[in-house]
């Protein structure tokens, strides 16, 4: 059996295509929405991720406001600087590229974004929101691999999901928004007892570690379906965290590295953007 492919960057331009429309119908009304991306430091990945992000907006419609400083910048400046996009009512959006230079404490600078415009969704309010089942923003990653999912045809209710990875970013939302579809979760992490053995039994695998093919093909149950969020360079390559070429035998469904979720994650953040944008122009609580 030869898994089929979940086409991350076909189905993330048919997001993109219809967040477009919406951008137009806020222009059409005159509310242009606006993403403010902030970097510190000269971390290569990032720049890379940022630049990518910019233009996705550009693309898009969606106004950019770039704030780059450099890595010694104080912890005070990033906040006064994030205060002043907070109060900005062209930005809908705020994104603080992480990771931040060692000096700076990320969970402070997190939770200075206001909610209302915390378009990643790691404002420990919107993390409740969501816990709760009132999600007012997720985080792109995990709403790009459920849309993957949705898109691909996968039936999630009473499915045994497997999460390896529990960070804020990717495994712990994951895990909600999943839980929110009726699957059966497990969350596993570094003191997990028997990896192999707990993927053996997963219908679906979301693998969230960063450890280049960790998850050997043959712990893929026969017709499981895998969503690898892993992104490692070797050499040359990217890979991601399970053995592909081995796991798409056993798969029924797969995501490649790079090309399924990686443009899922920047599509989303757009769909974040503009959706953050239509709830500031249409007033009331955000
Ligand atoms: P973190 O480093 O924050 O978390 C990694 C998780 O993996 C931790 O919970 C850790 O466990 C767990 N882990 C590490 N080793 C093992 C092991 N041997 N067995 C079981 N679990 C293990 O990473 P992120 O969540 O930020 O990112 C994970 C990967 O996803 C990275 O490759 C990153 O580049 C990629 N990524 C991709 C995105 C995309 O758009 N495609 C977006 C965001 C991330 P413990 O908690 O015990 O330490």
């Amino acid at each position: 059996m030869s898994a089929q492919l979940i086409d991350g960057k076909e189905i993330a331009k048919l997001e993109k295509k219809a967040t477009k429309k919406r951008v137009q119908a806020l222009v059409a009304r005159g509310v242009t929405p606006g993403l403010a991306t902030v970097l510190v430091g000269d971390d290569p990945a990032s720049h890379v991720y940022v630049s990518s992000k910019r233009k996705t907006c550009a693309r898009l419609g969606i106004e950019s406001f770039t704030e780059d400083l450099p890595a010694d910048t104080a912890q005070q400046i990033l906040l006064d600087r994030i205060a002043a996009l907070n109060a900005n009512e062209g930005i809908h959006g705020i994104l603080v590229q992480l990771p931040l230079p060692d000096h700076i404490d990320e969970q402070t600078v997190l939770e200075a974004v206001s909610p209302a415009k915390d378009v990643d969704g790691f404002h420990p309010e919107n993390v409740g929101l969501l816990t709760m089942g009132r999600t007012r923003v997720a985080p792109c990653t995990s709403i790009g691999i459920m849309r993957l999912l949705e898109r691909s045809g996968y039936e999630l209710k009473g499915k045994n999901a497997v999460i390896v990875g529990r960070s804020n970013i990717v495994g712990k939302p994951t895990a909600i928004l999943l839980m929110g579809q009726h699957a059966t979760i497990t969350i596993c992490h570094s003191r997990t007892r028997d990896l192999p053995g707990v993927i053996r039994r997963a219908d679906l695998v979301v693998a969230a570690m960063g450890k280049p093919e960790f998850i050997k093909g043959d712990w893929i149950a026969e017709g499981a379906a895998v969503i690898d969020v892993g992104i490692n360079r070797v050499g040359e390559k990217l890979v991601g965290d399970v053995e592909f070429e081995a796991a798409r035998e056993r798969a029924g469904w797969i995501t490649p590295v790079p090309g399924g979720v990686g443009p899922m994650t920047i599509a989303m953040l757009m769909e974040n953007t503009v959706g953050l944008a239509e709830k500031a122009s249409a007033g009331g609580p955000p």
